[in-house]
Order: structure tokens, then C-alpha cells, then sequence
């Protein structure tokens, strides 16, 4: 009885204050009207994607669409892929110094600017894409990263998220790490540092050149996306096996990364509209992500490709040299350290529940 009672004054006093806020409102004077802001502003967004490119690139598109339309053609972003106004690993530069006002990439590229800027997007047996976004939006994670950027004049946001990758394709058959030895393996970040440690060499081919390099025996392997984007490269083709679990890659967030000065010279309603967005973008490339690689993989194993789990073995192996590489980036960079201590308490506080959501 006293819930209902509860309830039903608590709607009445959710009217009332409806009706105040009205009634509010039209005594409201012109001279206090809210600004409205007629300015418009053409802006260029540089991605390290090739133009258009599957997901990535017409993700980016997507967001400067929905901005554009959500900011009723006060926004307009103009969207360059890589190589189109700077090349694609010079965005980062571009956005900080003004030359373009936001871009769209993962931090992992930057890590040679800022070391700490790759846990940002993955790490080896790291979380997983729902545990990254929670760590990121309650975590922590998201403010640590803002203050990193903040020594570069930039602002950023997560904006997509590849999920899961997968571990890539190989002509040898990986049976212990020992099969990992001498091999020329495509593989950026700190995944190619693990496999170094395994006796790997990581050689880093653009993605425009993987093919050609695999083929032709340059490299012996390659990861790259997940089975979508690998199916369009044609790796299935001149490669024996396709493995998994992507170790190296668990999650891929991407971001958006935004001028500050810019940002900041915008009305507060646009601001708010770029941040809506970036968070909009993060399900809706997701999910174009999941779907096409669920699609792909069915299509995969219909065509007879050789899909196969790396041994259990070997992932406990590497897995171990992981955890070396990442503390030693740690023990060398202070703001690494920073950011490594609060995703592994993120991680340690969230363990449980996440047994108990996956049973
Ligand atoms: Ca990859």
C-alpha cells in the first residue's frame, strides 16, 4: 500500500513539476532566450583508413553524416582517407597541429608519440570489447586517455570498435611455440613485440601490401581484421590455415580524435552533438563488425578454409610473454604505468561479475 501510495504522489509531483517548468517557460522574456547560433563551420576529418574503406572508413563517413544532419548543416565534416590531404599515420600530427580539425583511427598507431596511447585501443589478452568500454566510460580509462591527448591539443572520444579479432593466417602449421620460430609475421603493436619474443619476427606491412607480401613469400603470415576484411583481401587463397582467438587483439577500439582549440570554439549544443555521435558510432560499427564477420566466417567454413584453434599450449605461452612485453612498457614510461595499474584494478574488481554474466 505505501509503494502505491508512494508512486502515485511521486507522478503527480512529476506533473507538477512539468507544468511548473511550463509555466516557466512562457513567462520566459526574449532577452533571455538561449543564443541561437547561426554560424556554420566546414571542417575536415583525416582517417588513416582508405577512403571509404569497409566499416572503418564508411563509419567515418556515417558519423560525419549523422553529425551534419543532427547539427542541421551547421556541421559539416568533409572526410578524407588516408593519403587524401596527409598520409594515413601522420592524422594524429595533422589533427594536433590544426591542419585537419578531428580524424578517425586507433590510438595504437601513436604509440610511438606516446607510449600509453596503445592500451587506449587493445592489449594482448587484454578485456574484452564490453569490459574495455566499461573501463573507459566508468573506469577511468577515458579520463586518463583525455589527459594524455591533452599534451597534444587533442580531445578524443571512442568512436567504433572492430570487436574480437582474429589470429591470422599461416602456410606452417602451429602446433607448439617452437612452430612460431624464424617466421615473418605481419603482426603491428605489442602483439608483434609477444611474437618477437616467441621467436617471431613482426615485419609491418601496410594493408595495401599484405597480399602480394604473403604471396610471394616476404612474410610468412599475417593477421589483420577478422574473417570479413580478410575474405575481401584474399587470404584464403594463398594461406593453408586461418587461426584463432586473436590474442593479440581481443577488442580494437577506435577513436575520434578532435582539435581542442577547435572544439572548444564551438557552441556547447555541437560539442554535444560530435560526443552523441562518437558514442552512437561505437554500437553501429560494432555491430557492423559482428554481423559481417558472422556472415564471412559461415561463408568460410562452406568454402572448406582451414579454421583452427591455436593449442592451448601455445596461447599459455604466449599469453605469459605478453604479460612480460606489457610491463615492460610499463616499467620504461610513467604515464604507461599509470594507465596499466588502473586497467588491471578495472579488471581485477570486474572478474566476477563477468563469470557470473557468462556462467
Ligand atoms: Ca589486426
Amino acid at each position: 500500500m505505501e509503494r502505491r501510495k508512494f508512486l502515485k504522489t511521486a507522478g503527480l509531483g512529476a506533473a507538477a513539476v512539468g507544468l511548473a517548468s511550463a509555466g516557466c517557460k512562457l513567462s520566459v522574456s526574449s532577452k533571455d532566450a538561449p543564443a541561437i547560433h547561426t554560424k556554420t563551420y566546414e571542417w575536415k576529418m583525416v582517417t588513416s583508413w582508405m577512403p571509404h574503406f569497409p566499416i572503418l572508413g564508411e563509419g567515418a563517413d556515417k558519423f560525419a553524416a549523422d553529425v551534419s544532419t543532427m547539427t542541421g548543416g551547421k556541421l559539416k565534416i568533409k572526410v578524407f582517407g588516408g593519403g587524401e590531404l596527409v598520409p594515413a599515420l601522420e592524422s594524429f600530427d595533422a589533427v594536433s597541429m590544426g591542419v585537419a580539425e578531428m580524424g578517425h583511427a586507433a590510438a595504437y598507431y601513436w604509440a610511438g608519440k606516446a607510449p600509453a596511447a596503445q592500451f587506449f585501443t587493445s592489449l594482448p589478452f587484454g578485456m574484452n570489447t564490453r569490459q574495455t568500454y566499461t573501463w573507459l566510460y566508468e573506469g577511468g580509462g577515458l579520463d586518463l586517455w583525455r589527459e594524455l591527448y591533452s599534451h597534444f591539443n587533442i580531445i578524443p572520444f571512442p568512436c567504433g570498435n572492430t570487436g574480437a579479432q582474429t589470429g591470422g593466417w599461416y602456410n606452417r602449421e602451429i602446433k607448439t611455440v617452437n612452430d612460431l620460430k624464424g617466421l615473418k609475421i605481419r603482426m603491428p603493436g605489442i602483439g608483434g613485440k609477444v611474437i618477437g619474443e616467441a621467436g617471431a619476427t613482426a615485419i609491418l606491412s601496410p594493408g595495401g601490401e599484405i597480399y602480394t607480401n604473403l604471396e610471394r613469400g616476404v612474410i610468412d603470415a599475417t593477421e589483420w581484421i577478422g574473417p570479413y576484411h580478410d575474405y575481401l583481401m584474399g587470404f584464403h587463397k594463398i594461406a593453408k590455415y586461418y587461426y584463432y582467438p586473436g590474442w593479440h587483439e581481443p577488442t580494437g577500439v577506435l577513436e575520434l580524435f578532435v582539435n581542442k582549440t577547435a572544439y572548444e570554439s564551438l557552441p556547447e549544443e555541437i560539442q554535444k552533438i560530435i560526443a552523441v555521435a562518437a558514442d552512437a558510432a561505437n554500437f553501429n560499427i560494432l555491430a557492423m563488425f559482428e554481423a559481417k564477420n558472422s556472415e564471412y566466417l559461415t561463408k568460410m567454413k562452406s568454402e572448406g578454409v582451414d579454421i583452427r584453434k591455436f593449442p592451448e599450449d601455445v596461447l599459455i605461452i604466449l599469453r605469459q610473454l605478453s604479460e612480460k612485453v606489457i610491463s615492460k612498457i610499463a616499467a620504461t614510461d610513467a604515464f604507461s604505468a599509470r594507465v596499466l595499474d588502473s586497467y588491471n584494478l578495472f579488471r581485477k574488481n570486474s572478474v566476477e561479475w563477468e563469470k557470473t554474466q557468462e556462467g
